[in-house]
């Protein structure tokens, strides 16, 4: 299984993820912070699971955020 963890709370609203990966972030346009579509709340963190062919752009997503905030999972 892969997920991805999301600590949004430090989100710096850069707009990176969302132009590496944009079927899964989007800028939300209320608090100008990212989202991870579909993803569900587990405390501070927001959490989806992802299909394999789903795991490389959110790769990316992950290298290119400044913030260091998100995280992909293998497990
Ligand atoms: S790349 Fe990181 S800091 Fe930038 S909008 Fe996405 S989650 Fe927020």
């Amino acid at each position: 299984m892969i997920r991805i963890v999301f600590q949004r709370r430090k989100c710096i609203g850069c707009n990176a993820c969302v132009e590496q990966a944009p079927a899964h972030w989007v800028m939300s346009q209320k608090d100008g912070k990212s989202y991870l579509r579909k993803s569900v709340k587990k405390g501070e963190y927001y959490v989806k699971h992802i299909s394999a062919p789903e795991c490389e752009e959110n790769l990316r997503a992950a290298r290119y955020c400044p913030a260091r905030i998100i995280r992909v999972q293998t497990f």
